[in-house]
Formats: C-alpha cells, structure tokens, sequence
C-alpha cells in the first residue's frame, strides 16, 4: 500500500515523483541562508568561475526533465512487467533492499563508462557533456544542468537499465529513482554541512564530486552517483583533503601522488 494508489500509477510515479523530489530537496538548499561556515567555494568564485546565470540553469534543467519524462514515459511502456492482469506482486522488503543495491551498483557502472568516454571524445565533450561543467561551482539546483541528450544517456537509459537489470518492480523504481535524484542533488550542493548522512555514509559525495567540476579535477572521479569502484579500479580515483578555510568554509584539494 502506497499512498499514491488509487491515484497515479506507479509508472507515472516513476516519472515524476524524481522531478518533484529534484525541486523539494534542491529548493530547500536552496532557500537555506548563504552559511559561509560550511560552503565548499566562496560566493565570490561561485560568481567569478561559473559561466552560466542561474535563470539559464532552471531553463536547461526544466528541458531536460521534460525530454526524460516523455521519454522515461515510453520506456515504462514498454517494459510493464504488470502483463494482462494489471497487478504487481511486491517482493518482501529484503529482496527489495538487495534490488536497490544491485540497482546502484548497475547505474553507476553505466554512469561511469559513458562519463569517462564523454570526457575523452572531444566532440561529445564539447557539444555534450561541457554544458554541465559550465557549473565550476557545483550547486544543488544546477545538479542536473545537462544537455538534454546527456539527461537521456546518463540518467534515462540508466535508470532504465538498473531497474530492468535489478528485476525490481515499477513501485520500488519508484523509491530507488527519487534516491539517485537525492544523491545527486546533495552531491552538487556544494556546503559540508555537519551530520549530512550522504557524507557519513558514502565516499562518493559532496568533496568527492566537487573535485570533479574543478579545473585540475575533470579527468579524475568520474564515479556517480554512489561509489568510488570504478574510479578505484582503473586509476581515474583523485584522493584529496578537506581543508578549512581561514575565511570559513571547507576546501576540497586534490592530493597528487
Ligand atoms: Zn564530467
Ligand atoms: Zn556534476
């Protein structure tokens, strides 16, 4: 029992429940005041560095939600496992937890090998993959400031993967797809605030990431949204160090061996 039954059907749920939970979780890092204390960059380099205004970043986001919708949609479509009957069995809670992690560990197995090779072929990287760099200072509302064909690759067929792959059903896609947007957004957030469970719980986080949108870091941690395997695997891993800031704040250094 959901509280969506009755109401929405699961596959829509999939569709829009991730963008509704992009916009809660981001707009509440949003609306937080600047906290100097706990930000990763300045707001003096989150003006001088970023090359794209901030209306510009909703625009881009909007469309490429959108496109992933229509699409996620079709998708949805044509993968029903519900049949003739209409009726999904859930499996138990247990199956669905293992589901989830096989669903995580397929995603960023995807994300990483598209990623990487976005970055190493220039054409893509320039017409593709570069508009999410324009972001030198990640934030949580830029999260998924991507080329729309990049929302496609990386998190449609993704998503679409890790959920026919796991054999988990559309009411559990339900939870595992608004987690990945979760883990996304805090991931751009670009504070370390004290007690965020995402920092405690996963190497791959807020730092981990920020050191990617940086100028040294874009060909290292290409690892996302959960762990570090891959980038551990095939020497792409950029160890760093969590520095404070006289001025406040933290900073992420790359630590080059
Ligand atoms: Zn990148
Ligand atoms: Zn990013």
């Amino acid at each position: 029992m959901v509280f969506w039954e009755g109401y929405l059907s699961d596959e829509a749920m999939g569709t829009f429940a991730p963008i509704v939970v992009y916009w809660l979780y981001a707009g509440m890092y949003q609306i937080l005041p600047p906290l100097d204390r706990y930000r990763m960059h300045t707001r003096k380099e989150e003006e001088q560095k970023n090359l794209v205004p901030i209306s510009l970043v909703i625009k881009g986001v909007l469309l490429q939600q959108l496109v992933q919708a229509t699409v996620a949609q079709a998708l949805f479509w044509m993968t029903s496992r519900a049949g003739l009957t209409g009726v999904t069995v859930q499996a138990s809670l247990a199956v669905q937890a293992l589901q989830i992690l096989i669903a995580m560990f397929v995603m960023d197995t995807w994300q990483y090998f598209v990623h990487r090779y976005m970055h190493q072929n220039k054409f893509l990287y320039r017409h593709i993959h570069s508009q999410h760099h324009r972001l030198v200072v990640p934030y949580a509302i830029g999260a998924l400031y991507n080329h729309p064909l990049e929302g496609l690759l990386l998190d449609t067929f993704g998503g679409a993967l890790s959920y026919l792959v796991s054999g988990m059903t559309e009411r559990t896609a339900v939870v595992f797809f608004c987690f990945a947007v979760v883990k996304t957004v805090d991931d751009h957030c670009g504070l370390w605030l004290p007690g965020n469970i995402f920092h405690l719980v996963f190497q791959n986080n807020t730092a981990y990431h920020d050191i990617h949108h940086q100028l040294q870091g874009t060909k290292y941690n290409y690892s996302q949204p959960f762990f570090a395997i891959w980038d551990k695997l095939l020497g792409t891993h950029m160890p760093y160090s969590l520095v404070k800031r006289p001025e406040g704040g933290f900073e992420a250094r790359p630590v080059k061996d």
